[in-house]
């Protein structure tokens, strides 16, 4: 494709998104209802939305923060998930799916990532019901794919997790259909391609358009810093590759995780970047950085909906060639949150 000024695609989704509670969450919910039709939303809330009856509520508080701040009859779909836990019984996963608004249960290793700490022990001895109801409703099972073993170098953990976790899993379960999320290896990348059964993964814009030099360019940058870790280039071109192949296996979850401004500059600072501003715009990049622009469409719009067996979108979003420049903070409650690549421009911005 040669250098289009615009670019019209089918109403994209983003099948891995943070939206937090409170004041965070209407600071954020309308940057993603900009861009996006629906979001699978993440239930690593404090305390973990692990219940239905739970996650229907924390629907209601993101659909009455979009209201408040965007106004009603905004086309925007939240897409529920369980906060899977050792404890999770066959009901909950029925209840889940009965319920219509549920359309995932995400597993979080104890300890991976932010609010992961009721995460999974055991998960093939005391998941065992869960999975087994997962797999019969055919409720995907997304996974944060990284070993939590303090032995294992951060940037080996997710390729482990495949031999470790991944692959006894789908042993045990083959017709579970399973989300590998943000994946940020070559591992990551190849084992999705080549697996056999129901097995797909998000991409999130971060791993597509940086290697882990971003993290410490000058110094140490705590906006590049998240969860799984930037990886080397040789990763960050597998993902891209993957990405921009046509397979339908990948799709998009941005994966914006906002933390305020001084939780990330911190002496422990928190992982995550918060992309939901500019998450077309990144994606439309890092597409034709790789001379793929044509094969947006099918990761942002198509690819997740076939996966998840729902309908894909309708609307369409327009991309235009203009520059749009990343503001440096945007207003988080009473504090500030610092956008991925602040005060840079990228060369495409989303028609509103
Ligand atoms: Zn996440």
């Amino acid at each position: 494709m040669s250098h289009p000024v615009q670019l019209t695609i089918t109403r994209p989704d983003d099948w891995h998104l943070h939206l937090r509670d409170g004041a965070a969450l209407e600071a954020v919910v309308g940057d993603t209802a900009r861009q996006f039709a629906r979001a699978i939303i993440m239930p690593n809330l404090k305390p973990p939305v692990t219940t239905t009856e739970q996650a229907l509520a924390y629907r209601e508080r993101i659909v009455a923060a979009l209201n408040k701040t965007v106004g009603e009859g905004v086309d925007f779909t939240p897409l529920m998930t369980l906060y899977l836990t050792d404890n999770t019984p066959a009901a909950e996963i029925e209840r889940a799916k009965a319920s219509g608004q549920v359309f995932a249960v995400k597993l979080y290793p104890a300890g991976a990532t932010t609010n992961s700490d009721a995460g999974v022990t055991d998960l093939l001895g005391k998941c065992a019901p869960a999975l087994t109801a997962l797999e019969k409703a055919g409720m995907p099972l997304l996974v944060h794919g990284e070993v939590t073993d303090p032995a294992i170098d951060v940037f080996d953990r997710e390729a482990i997790f495949i031999e470790r976790v991944m692959q006894p899993l789908r042993r045990a379960y083959p017709g579970l259909k399973v989300v590998f999320e943000h994946i940020t290896t070559k591992e990551g990348a190849e084992y999705v391609r080549d697996a056999e059964g129901p097995i797909a993964a998000t991409i999130t814009p971060q791993h597509m358009l940086y290697n882990r030099n971003a993290i410490f360019q000058g110094g140490v940058r705590p906006h590049w810093y998240c969860l799984p870790i930037l990886k080397r280039e040789v990763h960050r071109q597998a993902l891209v590759q993957a990405a921009t192949s046509g397979s339908p296996r990948f799709f998009l979850g941005t994966d914006s995780a906002p933390h305020a401004k001084g939780l990330k500059e911190h002496a422990c600072g928190c992982a995550g970047c918060y992309t939901a501003l500019h998450a077309m715009e990144l994606y439309a990049t890092a597409f034709e950085n790789a001379g793929a622009l044509d094969k947006l469409e099918g990761f942002a719009s198509h690819h997740g909906p076939d996966f998840y067996g729902l309908p894909r979108n309708t609307g369409t979003l327009m991309l235009v060639r203009e520059p749009f420049s990343i503001p440096d903070e945007l207003p988080y409650g009473n504090t500030s949150i610092v956008p991925l690549a602040a005060g840079e421009a990228l060369p495409w911005r989303v028609q509103v």
